[in-house]
């Protein structure tokens, strides 16, 4: 029998590198061979070798409505009929920054790009014209996209500047980037004295999603968004995942504070490619053509891609959306928990909203110094005895794990029963 994703993984190897469009879905870190998708439907996908998968990986992040949602396949119906893209203004256009104004309490105005990457990389140009500073401050184990001057891991010391994860990455691209530990708040006040009047933003995911999911401790983002104030330094929050996924108004409903800038993306696009940064108008009027900072973009707010985000967000709207995936995720995560105690593997959940990760560690995972205490050949082999029972989870130890609107009390159940067979097979 099969198979037909081996097959295609070899014809992929010869005309694209790693036979992927984006390296993580190569499988490098769990090893094996990547499943090639055929379709997808409500919570399941099925590959080429028609096997298919309770899904937990909802495209990265995209998916909160499931595969091929009736209201999103609608609108992209009757839309494709009336063309896919004129390089000038729509109606709907101006729907989706509206509905994206309205949810995000940081948000006055929003510039729509074609990804997450764009929004990232627009938002820190932008900081840096508005602040006349150089200096950009991230965190250890974020991921914000593959901008150059973003493109830095942990450095190892406490504020030293950062050296590129990438060749190709010029290292003045990143010279000017600082990373530090995450809800590490006195380490960002010490370099922020130590660059005074130097650091035009500090970016960070509100919610850590790069790492595994990752939580900021209680304040840590009250104590960030004072400290940049005090120091002039705009604070960007990265809501590409979190945005309208934790609530309909991203982690800064959430947890109560506001940013200077926001950068959105995946659920925003309901599946199709889609990006945006947006904030108070007073800074994103420096945007051309009303401001000096230019960005542009031949497929800017897409007609397909807007329709999607359109429907996607009126669904998220109605009554209850958030409260229904928060419930389904933490009986999941309830029945993950027990489940790897039976085994006797020592794991840490860390969850929020319907955003989770299974960390194979006995420490608490409060950053990415503390997430890499995870055995991640465990985590493969975890992944791999899902997988063979048809459930599909990140292929990586640092990635989170997505549930949608789609999933049901059933997914989970059998979620939770092959869960149970997963961690005994791990056990040794
Ligand atoms: C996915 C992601 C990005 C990059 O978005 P792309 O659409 O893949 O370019 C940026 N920031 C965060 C937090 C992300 O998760």
């Amino acid at each position: 029998m099969k198979d037909r994703s081996q097959e295609l993984f070899a014809r992929a190897q010869k005309r694209i590198p790693g036979g992927v469009n984006s390296p993580v879905r190569a499988f490098r870190s769990v090893g094996g061979v990547p499943r090639f998708i055929q379709s997808g439907k409500g919570s399941r996908v099925t590959d080429a070798d028609g096997n298919t998968y309770i899904d937990y990986l909802g495209s990265w992040g995209p998916l909160i409505l499931g595969h091929a949602p009736a209201p999103v396949v609608g609108a992209l119906r009757r839309q494709i009929g009336l063309g896919t893209s004129y390089g000038a203004p729509t109606e709907n256009e101006v729907v989706l920054a509206e509905m994206i104004a309205a949810a995000v309490p940081s948000i006055q105005m929003v510039r729509l790009v074609n990804s997450g990457t764009e929004a990232t990389m627009s938002a820190i140009r932008l900081a840096r014209a508005f602040t006349g500073r150089n200096k950009i401050i991230k965190f250890d184990g974020c991921y914000h996209g593959h901008v150059d001057s973003l493109l830095v891991k942990a450095g190892s010391g406490v504020a030293t500047l950062g050296l590129p994860d990438s060749p190709g990455v010029q290292p003045q691209d990143c010279s000017s980037t600082i990373s530090v530990p995450y809800n590490d708040i006195d380490t960002v006040s010490k370099v922020l004295d130590l660059n005074r009047s130097e650091v035009a933003a500090v970016i960070i995911e509100p919610v850590a999603g790069n790492m595994g999911t990752v939580l900021p401790a209680r304040g840590f983002l009250q104590r960030l968004r004072k400290l940049t104030r005090e120091h002039g330094t705009l604070l960007i929050f990265d809501e590409v995942i979190t945005g309208f996924r934790l609530l309909y108004g991203g982690a800064q409903s959430l947890l109560k504070v506001k940013p200077d800038l926001t950068c959105l993306g995946k659920v925003i696009g309901g599946g199709l490619p889609v990006g945006a940064y947006g904030g108070l108008r007073s800074i994103m009027k420096w945007v051309a053509p009303e401001g000096q900072v230019y960005q542009a973009g031949t497929l800017s707010g897409n007609p397909l891609a807007v329709s999607a985000g359109i429907a996607a967000l009126e669904r998220l709207r109605a009554e209850g959306a958030y409260s229904k995936l928060a419930d389904l995720t933490d009986s999941l995560v309830a029945g993950l928990k027990q489940a790897a105690e039976e085994a006797d593997v020592p794991v840490r959940i860390n969850s929020i909203g319907s955003m989770f990760t299974v960390f194979f560690t006995e420490a608490e995972v409060s950053d990415f110094q503390t997430a890499k205490t995870a055995d991640t050949e465990r985590y493969s082999r975890f992944f791999h005895a899902l997988l063979r029972r048809g459930v599909y989870f990140p292929p990586s130890q640092f990635e989170t794990c997505f549930l949608s609107l789609a999933h049901t009390k059933k997914d989970i159940k059998a979620t939770i029963a092959m869960a149970r067979e997963a961690f005994k097979e791990v056990a040794d």
